[in-house]
């Protein structure tokens, strides 16, 4: 099952209590619907807790059923379809539309007064419109409608509950989104989604913790890497002096540094001080490397 038919089933495990709030996720879901138009109520689903849910909501919030209704046991893609004009006219009238004169849909705020019933609504929108990406792979939550009007209404309705969602077109249809894991979680959360936003936010940390070790395996790498260069234009200097001029043409804590170097080529400089007889500093094992190097003219070097 994907993570946005969890995140439905989830929702839906809400039970059905009071009307008003049953009434308000109607609308939500309407609001986000295929078709919603004086000639046709159709919902379309691939949510099998969605589709269960459907006709017992309609029935609490309006007592009317669908005119085509799938069996419990049917799979896919459902459509919930409501032909018969007076139940139309029934269902716009709860939310103050006249079927008569219905020119393009608007939120009815006067529906969603109560918190609860502005979830509930919410809820609807999301199953019936939304989707939400496996965290996993990336945060993306979105509502998707045709009616635009609705979108802007349910954009300012998200802000009075908190939220800051974004907004885009896509095709014909109006987009509301987020895209950060804490908003998503949230948003789920309000809802009553708690297991959806708590993957979400797991999802998140995760990540950042890979994240954290791979940077600190790239710094490594890249510190090991720095060791072995130094190292190696230390040995070249070497060499040019050994063949030059011999090493014992070098002071005495120069050769000490040069052969110390030969027999450990591959350790940091860190480690060569503490193997240094008589201890050296770092700095000053440094100081003696660059000496060294010093004798290697300098179109010599690459
Ligand atoms: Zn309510």
């Amino acid at each position: 099952m994907s993570f946005s038919s969890q995140t439905k089933a989830e929702l839906c495990s809400a039970k059905i209590e009071k009307k008003c709030c049953a009434v308000a996720e109607c609308y939500g879901v309407l609001m986000y619907c295929n078709t919603y138009s004086p000639a046709e109520i159709r919902i379309i689903t691939a949510s099998d807790a969605f589709a269960l849910r459907l006709p017992k909501l309609f029935r609490k919030a309006f007592s009317l059923s669908f005119d085509v209704q799938p069996s419990e046991s049917a799979a896919g893609k459902r459509s919930f379809i409501i032909k018969e004009r007076s139940k139309i006219a029934q269902i716009m009238d709860a939310f103050g539309a006249d079927i008569e004169n219905h020119i393009s849909h608007h939120v009815n705020f006067g529906v969603l007064e109560e918190d609860c019933c502005r979830s509930a609504f919410v809820r609807g929108a999301f199953l019936s419109g939304g989707s939400v990406t496996d965290p996993e792979k990336r945060y993306h939550m979105e509502l998707a409608t045709p009616h635009h009007s609705v979108s802007r209404e349910v954009y300012s309705l998200l802000l009075d509950m908190g939220f800051s969602p974004k907004e885009t077109k896509r095709a014909s249809n109006a987009l509301l989104y987020f895209k950060q894991a804490d908003a998503i979680a949230d948003f789920f959360t309000s809802l009553g989604a708690c297991t959806a936003a708590m993957n979400i936010m797991t999802a998140k940390v995760e990540k950042e913790m890979r994240n954290t070790i791979t940077r600190q395996i790239n710094c490594d790498s890249a510190n090991a890497d720095k060791t072995v260069m130094a190292a190696q234009a230390q040995l070249d200097a070497i060499r040019y002096i050994a063949r030059e001029f011999g090493l014992d043409a070098l002071p005495e804590p120069l050769k000490d540094a040069a052969l110390l170097r030969i027999t450990n080529p591959e350790a940091s400089l860190a480690d060569l001080a503490q193997l240094s007889y008589p201890p050296v500093s770092k700095s000053c094992l440094n100081h003696r490397f660059k000496k060294i190097m010093s004798f290697v003219p300098q179109d010599s070097q690459e």
